[in-house]
């Protein structure tokens, strides 16, 4: 009999990242904890198990959300990370972008309004991090940029429907620029197509609502090759590499987006996911035989949720959340 998908146990792994204890081997993640707390989340959404937390657990989280949030700080605001930064160091009191998506998205699956977001503060910290070039930094003290960034800028305006801290014409012309010679994007101009940075262009193309203004027919046409190009069994991030779980997102999203997923092997990337699921303990593995962990099991669960695996949610694939929570978005932006 073929795998089928353990949800229960997924479920379970979520709820003892979230509620009781992580392994020793995710101790680096102790800096991010709010990365962690979007994968237990988002990732009990996708299973359809959000309701396994009680509303008074679903109230902590919101507020422990927000206690991440630097406001008034002028282009240091922003969420940060993890309360693990201490209050007295106000150097590192400084917003990131990568974490001020994910916060706001964390709110946005928890059922919360965003009424104690600052979204004036988050604009002001979000348009001192574009560069001259369109490229964003993570945070304006001395970060790395590149096309994740700029990404997580799109997505926090598409949020706060408010577009005015991106330079969009500089965003598109980075975006623009960073197409290989073999049609993906890579990380920045010059450098290798990627799989991980292909998604971040084309799903900042897709928030801006330019996709089809911005890439010629020639230029869709090649990228949609690149992605296609990319399945073995599951898929790779780029030539020459072997399938891994997160791609079956990555990709699989670009695809939805770029309107082929259709045209992939959905049978050989299902076989190729739930070969990778941890039977036992739940969670998914980059690949067979790894432990799992929850970046590839967040992923590997949105990679299914992309073929309609019966009993996961549907997905928003350019903001990475279910499409139940972008629905309640779109309620909240009504009333702004
Ligand atoms: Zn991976």
């Amino acid at each position: 009999m073929p795998p089928q998908l353990v949800r229960k146990k997924h479920a379970k792994y979520f709820q003892r990242l979230l509620l009781q204890i992580m392994p020793s081997e995710l101790t680096e993640f102790d800096y991010s904890r709010l990365t962690i707390a979007f994968f237990a989340i988002s990732g009990l959404d996708i299973l359809n198990c959000l309701n396994d937390l009680s509303e008074d657990t679903k109230l902590r989280a919101i507020d422990w959300v927000y206690m991440l949030q630097v406001t008034g700080a002028g282009p240091r605001s922003g969420f940060l990370p993890s309360p693990t930064i201490p209050k007295d160091a106000s150097k590192y009191q400084c917003g990131h972008l990568a974490m001020t998506y994910i916060g706001l998205v964390t709110l946005l699956i928890l059922g919360d309004d965003l009424s104690r977001v600052d979204r004036k503060s988050i604009i002001e910290g979000m348009r001192s991090c574009q560069n001259l070039d369109g490229s964003f930094t993570a945070a304006v003290i001395g970060c790395e940029s590149d096309m994740r960034f700029l990404y997580c800028a799109c997505c926090v305006s598409m949020i706060l429907n408010d577009w005015s801290g991106i330079n969009k014409t500089k965003a598109i012309d980075y975006i623009l620029k960073s197409i290989s010679y073999d049609g993906a994007m890579g990380q920045g101009p010059g450098l290798e197509s990627h799989g991980g940075s292909t998604f971040c262009a084309v799903a900042s193309l897709f928030l801006m609502n330019e996709l089809h203004n911005v890439l010629s027919h020639d230029q869709l046409s090649r990228l949609r090759r690149w992605c296609l190009m990319r399945q073995d069994s599951g898929f790779h991030g780029r030539p020459g590499k072997p399938s891994d779980t997160c791609y079956s997102f990555w990709i699989g999203a670009t695809l939805r987006m770029l309107e082929v997923n259709g045209l992939s092997d959905p049978d050989k990337n299902r076989a190729f996911l739930l070969a990778n699921q941890d039977i036992v303990t739940g969670g998914f593995a980059k690949f067979a035989d790894c432990p799992p962990d929850p970046v590839h099991t967040y992923l590997g669960l949105c990679g299914l949720s992309l073929l309609e695996e019966p009993g996961l949610s549907i997905m928003n694939a350019a903001l990475n959340i279910s499409d139940r929570a972008y629905k309640h978005l779109l309620k909240i932006q009504e009333v702004w």
